[in-house]
């Protein structure tokens, strides 16, 4: 469903859900005890959960205002949002280019609650929040979507810390090839995906997601690259998080970061 249905959808408050657990492990406030609980737990198998999630944060705030600055983009496309951390994609984005356009897809019912504080524009730019499933909804195709972004004209989809939740039965490397195919030459892909490489014991955590409801499925380096099939990874390539085009020195290592991050420019 894309939330344009009559009945609002529910926050389900029995199960842990993983936008949730994100929000736990940025000390953030919009969690329940059964989100705390899961996190705990994969806190305490793989400590390194919250400074992956830091790293991933960092890289998407460098990856949105090199896009802006660099190479131009005034429209971005960033699906599994996740609930508002300051700042959001499009506060960075805004902040680069007030004129920017951002709109933001999730499938949880807790960050649709959260419309308002992420679709805050510039008003030079626009915004606006899609409640939609990555694996059934054509997002792309969304009338809210379409009203702010042209497809015609280059766009940033982003895809962060999000397709390690699609198991290979949902085939997400296909999902995500198939939204490429839509984007006007000179669009961009930007996706960050946990991995075992660096730190097998990552596997432990994702033993806890799934325990918890929350099927999920970390990945090797050539098969988080066949994501950016379609496109060119602009430099440095697919890199940890925290080495892509960093602003200074991380403190972090691999192991720490346990995530790989790229940019791919269709040609
Ligand atoms: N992109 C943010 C948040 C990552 S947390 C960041 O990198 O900081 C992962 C998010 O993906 C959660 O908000 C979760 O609800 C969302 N998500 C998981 N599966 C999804 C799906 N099938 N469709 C849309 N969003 C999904």
């Amino acid at each position: 469903m894309t939330g344009s249905g009559a009945q609002p959808p529910q926050i389900d408050t029995s199960r842990a859900h993983s936008a949730r657990m994100y929000d736990y492990y940025l000390g953030g406030k919009d969690w329940y005890p059964v989100d705390q609980e899961a996190a705990e737990k994969v806190k305490e198998v793989f400590p390194f959960i919250v400074t992956g999630a830091r790293a991933n944060r960092d890289f998407m705030h460098r990856a949105t205002r090199t896009l802006a600055r660099e190479y131009g983009v005034r429209q971005f496309v960033d699906i599994g949002t996740g609930i508002p951390t300051s700042p959001n994609l499009h506060q960075v984005a805004q902040e680069a280019a007030p004129d920017a356009r951002v709109v933001y897809a999730d499938n949880d019912p807790t960050v649709l609650e959260y419309t308002d504080a992420l679709t805050l524009s510039s008003p030079q730019g626009r915004t606006a929040y899609v409640h939609a499933d990555l694996r059934h909804d054509a997002v792309l195709d969304d009338a809210r979507l379409r009203e702010v972004i042209d497809l015609d004209k280059p766009v940033a989809l982003s895809m962060l810390a999000v397709t390690h939740f699609l198991p290979d039965e949902y085939r997400p490397q296909e999902i995500v090839r198939s939204m490429v195919d839509r984007l006007a030459s000179g669009s961009f892909l930007v996706l960050s995906h946990a991995t075992p490489d660096f730190n097998p014991a990552a596997q432990k955590a994702v033993d806890v997601y799934r325990q918890s409801g929350t099927p999920a499925q970390i990945r090797t380096k050539p098969e988080v690259l066949r994501f950016f099939d379609g496109t060119e990874l602009i430099e440095p390539g697919l890199t940890s998080t925290h080495r892509w085009r960093p602003d200074g020195e991380s403190g972090i290592t691999d192991a720490d970061a346990f995530f790989y991050a790229g940019i791919g420019r269709k040609p």
